[in-house]
């Protein structure tokens, strides 16, 4: 699985969005591709507290503009 396969669910998720794992979520990491997104689009996957560095830096290594929030927070816009 891509890990770009996992954004798909993750909207209406309540559980972590990193492959394997099912833990509650505790975080939203929002991002978007410039590449490929407008600079209005917000792209949301779910976090639980140990992943929530891991799928940040994944993000934020490719250099997309990527923020963490509490789970359920509304992010407008990143970057
Ligand atoms: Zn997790």
């Amino acid at each position: 699985m891509s890990i770009f396969d996992l954004g798909r669910a993750a909207d209406a998720a309540a559980t972590c969005s990193s492959a394997g794992c099912g833990a509650e979520a505790a975080w939203t990491i929002a991002w978007r591709n410039p590449r490929i997104h407008a600079e209005t689009r917000v792209k949301e996957w779910a976090a639980c507290d140990a992943h929530r560095d891991h799928l940040r830096d994944w993000l934020a290594s490719r250099d997309f503009p990527v923020a963490v929030a509490p789970f359920g927070t509304r992010v407008e816009r990143v970057g």
